[in-house]
């Protein structure tokens, strides 16, 4: 999976300052300032920036390995870097299939914060403009009180299994148009487990039972956290699809599973993991 890294990487709260070899994460609608070279995606350092962009533009955002990562303010002023002869903004779609994953995964991270600090500007309670907080990564009101923390949403991902068979769907109407799981939100006062109940009777009418956490994935692309689950068919294997969701749902017996899925989602590991009889 993506976020599954050869280095540390650690975002415990900060406030420091970049130096020339510190990397800028500048980020223009759903693209990221970057150079595409033979060995995939390089992200600038400030050493590099075709117009160093002033220091008050920029938030330290995280370290990975021994590079520390800060991203624009592209919020509250600030002169930022344009792009030069070697940059160029590239986008979300083209990125996340380039390498090293490393880079990748420091650019979609840094997407997902750049999104949120630009939701997190004005209160929704009372209008005024926020700040950011001293001690922690949240966004504070100083005329109410309200405190945002970064935006997180929990989801399930859900391989159905019965015996030898998998149960496989397609989403409705998206870009994404491989196989996939079941996949759900988590509502508010729901139990994790309960999402995952309600999600597969929703999407395909069938009851689950003996549900078994695989494995979570920070898919930053969307601001969500998918936690995996392995579960069992309970009673009836009949099929009835919720066509706002999913545009194709069946059982696929093992050799028959297509090996056509995602190499960087959860979904697609889950999927390859009951392929190949794990
Ligand atoms: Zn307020």
């Amino acid at each position: 999976m993506f976020q599954e890294l050869d280095v540390r990487y650690d975002n415990s709260f900060r406030e420091e300052d970049p130096t020339p070899d510190s990397v800028a994460l500048i980020f223009r609608g759903d693209a990221v300032l970057a150079r595409k070279t033979e060995k995939g995606l390089a992200l600038p350092t400030f050493g590099e920036l075709p117009e160093p962009g002033e220091k008050r533009a920029f938030r330290y955002a995280f370290t990975l390995g021994s590079r520390s990562f800060f991203l624009a303010d592209q919020t509250e002023g600030g002169t930022l870097p344009e792009e030069g002869e070697d940059f160029s903004f590239v986008p979300t779609r083209e990125y996340r299939a380039m390498g090293p994953k490393e880079t990748v995964f420091a650019a979609a991270v840094g997407e997902s914060l750049h999104r949120w600090y630009g939701a997190a500007r004005f209160c929704g309670r009372c209008g005024a403009a926020m700040r950011d907080s001293d001690t922690e990564r949240a966004r504070i009101c100083p005329a109410c009180g309200l405190t945002l923390y970064p935006k997180i949403s929990p989801a399930v991902i859900v391989a159905v299994t019965d015996g030898d068979r998998l149960l496989l769907t397609k989403y409705q109407g998206r870009a994404f148009k491989r196989y996939a799981l079941v996949a759900g939100f988590n509502e508010i006062g729901e139990s994790i487990e309960d999402t995952v109940r309600r999600e597969v009777l929703e999407e395909t009418g069938l009851r689950v039972k003996n549900l078994r956490f695989y494995k979570s994935q920070p898919w930053v692309f969307t601001d969500s956290l998918l936690m995996g689950f392995y579960c069992e068919l309970d009673g009836s294997d009949r099929i009835t699809i919720q066509e706002s969701e999913l545009s194709e749902a069946g059982w696929y017996a093992r050799d028959e599973i297509p090996s056509d899925h995602s190499n960087i989602s959860l979904t697609g590991e889950m999927i390859e993991r009951f392929r190949s009889g794990k």
